[in-house]
């Protein structure tokens, strides 16, 4: 259930894909003598001049690589409903209900028992589609170097993860099913979400530990610069960690974890050992601006809703899907855990079809990232930079439907542009102006 409720990462708010229009900074008169004397920076120059340092040959592959990627969203859903229907259609799950009754008189027991059986079950059915999509396909496009005993044993922690939470937030919602028939859907969707919550809160203690190792970043003129950055926006840290990213993936990444006061930034090292300062820079910022912006709790928040509404339709449809087949797949009323495959099922066709609202929610927050990012950390040609290495996975330039649709973060080419934007706005700006004159990047005509 709880993977089902993770499905459903959501919130509100459409970006229009604004291409602001070419912009010119003044030229101010009573700027340091290190700037550009009359340059002018052309924000639309510096974005097409970053995009051509990508070689017509990597920008397909990456194409075709995210573009797999939305058929893979829609492979995972048909198989989750065929599964689903060969596990009711065929009477297992009804006996995997029977065999918990035999074990236990307990209901809460039959509950646990039931759901560890369904996250097993389900997880070996769908091993060798998880194989493909996270091991041959990574390995295929050079996103991961990770050998197959490894991959399986990270499939072993994320399964032994799931039967822990899984099946406590089963318990817990199928207790409120049972006292509340009526309005479950309410009183559920508040467990699921205090389970989302108490899942994020543990996750930098508890849960990343188990598939990575981290450690303090070794010291640097960068990390100091680092923690400046923290002090300077209010985040409670006095340590940068960095984790064995590598050995999974060979994708760039950091994050800024935390709730409730406390903090902890980590890079990735594949962010330390390919971006440059600027970069981490500005990756660092961006992750900032989530922690800053609130973005957990606006999450939380905006996915609430979403579950509410999700828990309402499935209360809905449950009675009306079971009253046509419930009496051939052995169960009828949303108390018996028998149907707990059902509920998953139309929760999934709930999330997939809020995929657009999901990622707009979340690409919207990341874009409000990347603005504070660019303000905090001062480093536009480092976000640009960035976006060229994220670029390595993800479509550098779709169509405007295609971003709502299937982006939760800005395309590559909607951030290098804002990324400039911003510096054609700050152009005049000492700092700006000395990274420019040291290395004159893309756009600047003097
Ligand atoms: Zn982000």
């Amino acid at each position: 259930m709880i993977r089902g409720v993770i499905l459903a990462i959501v919130a509100l708010a459409l970006i229009a894909l604004t291409s602001v229009g070419p912009l010119q900074s003044a030229c101010a008169a009573d700027t340091p003598s290190s700037m550009a004397a009359s340059g002018h920076f052309d924000a639309d120059a510096a974005t097409a001049a970053y995009l051509a340092t990508m070689t017509p040959a990597a920008r397909a592959r990456s194409d075709t690589y995210f573009e797999g990627g939305y058929w893979l969203m829609l492979w995972d859903f048909v198989i989750g409903l065929l599964l689903t229907w060969a596990l009711l259609g065929w009477r297992f799950s009804a006996r995997m209900r029977d065999f918990a009754a035999r074990l236990t008189r307990f209901r809460w027991a039959q509950t646990a028992l039931y759901a560890i059986q369904y996250f097993i079950l389900i997880t070996v059915l769908t091993l060798p589609w998880a194989a493909y999509e996270g091991y041959v396909r990574e390995r295929q496009y050079g996103m991961s170097n990770q050998g197959l005993a490894d991959w399986l044993g990270d499939q072993a922690k994320e399964l032994v993860i799931t039967l822990i939470f899984g099946t406590l937030a089963a318990v817990a919602i199928y207790a409120v099913i049972r006292k509340l028939p009526k309005t479950w859907w309410l009183w559920g969707s508040a467990v699921a979400i205090g389970f989302l919550i108490f899942q994020i809160a543990l996750s930098p203690t508890y849960l990343e530990p188990v598939f990575n190792k981290f450690y303090p970043l070794a010291e640097s003129p960068l990390k100091q610069r680092i923690l400046s950055l923290a002090r300077a926006n209010g985040i409670p840290v006095d340590q940068v960690y960095e984790f064995d990213a590598s050995k999974q993936t060979t994708k760039m990444s950091a994050h800024v974890s935390g709730m409730a006061g406390s903090a902890q930034i980590s890079l990735n090292d594949n962010l330390m050992n390919r971006a440059s300062l600027e970069e981490v820079e500005a990756v660092v910022g961006h992750e900032m601006g989530h922690y800053v912006l609130n973005h957990i709790y606006k999450g939380v928040l905006a996915l609430g809703v979403l579950v509410v509404i999700g828990f309402a339709f499935i209360s809905w449809a449950f009675r009306r899907v079971t009253l046509k087949f419930g009496e051939r797949w052995g169960f009828r009323d949303v108390g018996d855990v028998a149907g707990l495959p059902l509920l998953v099922a139309l929760f999934s066709v709930y999330g997939f079809a809020l995929t657009p609202l999901s990622n707009t929610i979340t690409r919207s927050m990341e874009a409000e990232a990347d603005a504070f990012g660019l303000n905090a950390a001062r480093q536009p040609d480092g976000a640009a930079q960035a976006a060229l290495h994220l670029a390595e996975y993800r479509k550098m330039q779709p169509g405007a439907v295609e971003e709502v649709i299937f982006f939760d973060h800005p395309s590559g080419w909607n951030r290098i542009h804002r990324a400039m934007v911003w510096k054609a706005e700050n152009f005049s700006a000492a700092d700006i102006a000395a990274y420019d004159a040291l290395r004159r990047p893309p756009g600047v005509s003097r």
